[in-house]
Formats: C-alpha cells, sequence, structure tokens
C-alpha cells in the first residue's frame, strides 16, 4: 500500500490526483491519501479579514502563525477541501472517507506550547499558537477502513491532548502515517517536480537520493523543500522504503510518481544474502 500527500499549494491540480488516484484504487491499489490546505486556508483568510501572517524558525522552516481565529479559519479551510478529494473520489467510483485527525483519534499531535520565531533578526517567543506535531497515527482506525475497501482522506488537523484541533503539517503527518501502516511508499505530490538542486531551475531535477544525502538536503532544500525532506527522513526511520517527491502536474502524477518520476529517496537497505526482510513480503 501507499500513502500519498496532495500539496495544498494553489498550483497543485486536485482533479488530475484525484482521477489517477482512483484509477490505481479500481486496479486494486490501497491507498491512502493526506492532503495540505495551505492556499485554501490563505484564500479562506483573505476572505474572512484575517489574512495569514507567515514566520520563520530559527532553523529555516517557515510555518503559519496559527493563533485561534486562524485554527477556524484553517479547520474550515481543510474541510471544505477534504470533501472535494471526497466527492472528486466519489465521482470516480471509489469509496473514499473523508476525516481529519480528531475523528477517531486518527492522527495525534503534540501541542507547541511556544514557537521561535525570528523577526527583525530576533529570537521571539509566540504563546497564542494552534499548530502540533503529529506524534502518532491510528494504524488500527485507517486499516480497518481500508480493510472495509474505504480510502481513508485525512486532512492536516492533529488531535492535541486535550481533544483539540491543531494545525499539523501536512508532509509530516503523511509521513507518520505510512510509517504506522507500514506503507511501501509514501509519495508527496507537489507543485514542483521534486526536489531541486538549483531551485527553480526544474532541470536540476534530484532523481535520486540516497539515505545518506538526506541530512545534507535538508539543510540546502529551500522553503517549504525543507520539511518535505525532513518527512521523508521521518518515514524512511519509521519503516516506510521509499519516499517520493514529485510534481503534481501532467495527467497521471501518482503513477508517473511510484514508475520513477520525481525525486526518490530509498531507505539504505541493508541486504544480506541477496533476501529482503520478511516483513517486506506481501506489501
Ligand atoms: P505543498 O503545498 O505541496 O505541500 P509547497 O509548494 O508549500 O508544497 O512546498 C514546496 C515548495 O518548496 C516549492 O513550491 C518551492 O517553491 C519550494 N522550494 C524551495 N527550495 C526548493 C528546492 N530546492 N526544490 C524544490 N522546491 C523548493
Amino acid at each position: 500500500m501507499h500513502v500519498v500527500k496532495i500539496g495544498g499549494a494553489a498550483n497543485v491540480d486536485v482533479d488530475a490526483a484525484c482521477a489517477d488516484v482512483a484509477a490505481l484504487v479500481r486496479e486494486g491499489e490501497r491507498l491512502v491519501l493526506v492532503h495540505g490546505g495551505s492556499d485554501a486556508a490563505t484564500r479562506l483568510g483573505e476572505a474572512l479579514g484575517h489574512p495569514p501572517r507567515f514566520v520563520t524558525s530559527p532553523s529555516g522552516h517557515t510555518s503559519r502563525l496559527t493563533d485561534e481565529r486562524t485554527l477556524e479559519i484553517f479547520v474550515m479551510a481543510t474541510a471544505a477541501l477534504n470533501r472535494r478529494i471526497v466527492s472528486g473520489l466519489q465521482a470516480r467510483g471509489v469509496d473514499a472517507f473523508g476525516l481529519s485527525g480528531i475523528d477517531g483519534r486518527a492522527l495525534r499531535a503534540r501541542r507547541k506550547e511556544a514557537i521561535r520565531v525570528v523577526e527583525d533578526g530576533r529570537v521571539r517567543l509566540v504563546r497564542d499558537d494552534w499548530t502540533g506535531t503529529p506524534e502518532s497515527a491510528n494504524a488500527v482506525l485507517l486499516g480497518s477502513l481500508l480493510d472495509a475497501g474505504h480510502t481513508p482522506v485525512l486532512a492536516p488537523i492533529g488531535m492535541g491532548a486535550g481533544g483539540e484541533a491543531l494545525n499539523v503539517d501536512g508532509d509530516r503527518a503523511a509521513a507518520l502515517v505510512a510509517a504506522a501502516l507500514r506503507a511501501r511508499s509514501l509519495v508527496l505530490l507537489t507543485a514542483v517536480p521534486g526536489l531541486l538542486r538549483a531551485f527553480p531551475d526544474e532541470g536540476s531535477l534530484v532523481r535520486r537520493l540516497a539515505a545518506d544525502e538526506i541530512e545534507d538536503a535538508i539543510e540546502w532544500a529551500g522553503g517549504r523543500m525543507k520539511k518535505k525532506v525532513l518527512a521523508a527522513r521521518e518515514a524512511l526511520a519509521g519503516g516506510v522504503e521509499r519516499v517520493v517527491i514529485a510534481g503534481s502536474g501532467g495527467s497521471r502524477p501518482l503513477r508517473d510518481a511510484l514508475d520513477g518520476g520525481g525525486t526518490h529517496i530509498e531507505a539504505a537497505r541493508t541486504v544480506r544474502g541477496g533476501a529482503r526482510s520478511p516483513r517486506d513480503a506481501g506489501r
């Protein structure tokens, strides 16, 4: 089985992704989808007079500052996108089941007590923030949905210790889900064709990234691509065989990614006598 994250950027073609996902599911592939929602949340926030503010952490990660109103907007925007994906799959004959991390405790997250942000070259602590770090995915729930013939579609909302909804990073959520379900691959479909050595030059696509090159890539990848490489590291550490970061364009983005397109990052394997570990059997 594969876990597929559909990016939330403006230029990600959700319909093409749905069509491709539907074709694979109809062929018998077991898939779990996770989606983003950044662009939808930005647009809704602007429409509601509460535009987003983005902050950068001391390590260079950019994130949305999520005060209570922004969280509310994020929940609304991701719920609408979730319905759009579920509906797009249902229209193509796939029995998709939409949920967020608070439904059935699908995805637990730890709320960040305070986040450190860099402003004007100085580090400041922000406490009114409702973002979380994904901590555990409910493999029993997702597995039983799959067994019942559904294709789960998970919104990037985690559940905090007190049952509260938290804005979580979709890539890291997908990595955790992939590890919990022992997925063979995690595919991150995004607006760019993959990890680019010299962003934005698409000719500089990194086709293969070895496991021992990940740490370096986390350093040199910019913007939100950093989080994707970080998510790749987490997924591989959790036992996922390969992570693919690939473009969401074209008519068959998922199939192309599984067939070798985009950036493939594979787990460093200790092969003894050519045999693979027994847990790979049947995946
Ligand atoms: P999504 O919404 O799919 O989760 P984003 O678009 O937010 O993803 O994140 C990927 C973005 O990272 C790209 O669109 C690109 O602007 C940026 N980026 C920065 N550095 C790189 C790089 N080296 N390779 C690819 N993308 C990069």
